[in-house]
């Protein structure tokens, strides 16, 4: 939307917005890179009309439900660039057109099994020029754009799952009966919960005033970050707590709160880390030395 040229907001908007193109991946992380992605080896070389790609991705979502991904891969080497986020570009890569060059291994998760997660190995993928997002080396500052909104967002699904597991504590702890009295008679069952709920909903405000902000157009990277990092906190509690009050029907695959405390596990990681959250808020906000 904000990067493209008006010939790929034409080709492409209008068909994701139907649903007829689905465009649902985002490749970026490698594995010797890990959070740190000015060290992305895979290398985009320009070869007349297309560009040739190389390289390896991984834990890539949603391979087996996407028509198209945007890849980031280096146009300029790391050692040629005198920043080195510089040297990075984004690429539209159509996933019907790819054949054998993109192979894509399964990996078997813990958590999220409703979505695949993948390794990739590209080999002399071809991407047609025309097919480059944004500007050549600064696929990395284009990447920055999408950090703030996709940190709100996660966050409101971090509240969701958080509430849904403490309605479904709160229900099952109201009708357990143990020593002759509903479990949540027991303030060792009750204050965690309330803890969890408060902590939920605090979370919840900081939510709303970062998307307010960003949809006022002002700066929310403090605010995103926090909202992101109190959410997936509080409703990792709450499902931890929720398991908890359900004892071993908690960890019973039929109840479906283990799966809520193993998704949940996800959000402290990925898409950012709670110490990449909080290195943000070191340094950019409370003007600390940057450790790395
Ligand atoms: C299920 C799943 C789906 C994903 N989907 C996608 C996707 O679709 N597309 C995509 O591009 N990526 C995806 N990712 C990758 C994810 O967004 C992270 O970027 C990636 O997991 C980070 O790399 P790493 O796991 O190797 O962690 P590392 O970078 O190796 O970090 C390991 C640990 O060290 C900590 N750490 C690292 N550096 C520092 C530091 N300076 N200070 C303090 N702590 C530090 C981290 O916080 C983390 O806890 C996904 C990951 C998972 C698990």
């Amino acid at each position: 939307m904000k990067h493209g040229t008006d010939v790929q907001k034409e080709k492409y908007l209008p068909k994701i917005a139907t649903g007829e193109l689905r465009f649902r991946s985002l490749a970026v992380t490698e594995p010797n890179a890990g959070f740190d992605t000015s060290k992305i080896t895979t290398r985009a070389v320009k070869k007349g009309d297309q560009y040739v790609i190389n390289g390896q991705k991984a834990f890539i979502s949603r391979l087996s439900e996407t028509d198209l991904m945007l890849l980031a891969a280096r146009t300029t080497p790391i050692d040629s660039v005198q920043k080195r986020t510089k040297g990075i570009s984004l690429f539209l890569v159509d996933m019907r057109e790819s054949g054998k060059a993109i192979e894509a291994r399964r990996l078997h998760m813990m958590t999220r099994h409703s979505v695949d997660t993948n390794m990739l190995f590209i080999s002399d993928l071809k991407v047609p020029v025309e097919n480059l997002l944004g500007e050549e080396d600064n696929g990395f500052y284009h990447l920055l754009d999408t950090l703030n909104p996709e940190r709100i967002y996660l966050s409101a699904e971090c509240i969701g799952l958080g509430r849904l597991a403490i309605r479904r504590a709160v229900e099952y702890a109201k009708q357990r009966i143990v020593f002759d009295r509903p479990i949540g008679k027991n303030q060792g069952i009750a204050f965690p919960l309330a803890e969890a709920y408060s902590e939920i909903e605090v979370a919840d405000l900081m939510r709303y005033k970062a998307a307010t902000m960003y949809d006022n157009g002002q700066q929310c990277g403090p605010e995103a970050n926090m909202a992101k990092l109190r959410a997936s906190e509080a409703a990792s509690k709450a499902c931890d707590r929720a398991v908890q009050t359900l004892g071993g029907y908690g960890l019973a695959n039929d109840f479906d709160i283990e799966r809520y405390y193993r998704d949940i596990r996800l959000m402290r990681i990925a898409p950012v880390s709670t110490e990449m959250v909080l290195n943000y808020l070191s340094e950019h906000v409370l003007g600390l030395p940057r450790s790395y």
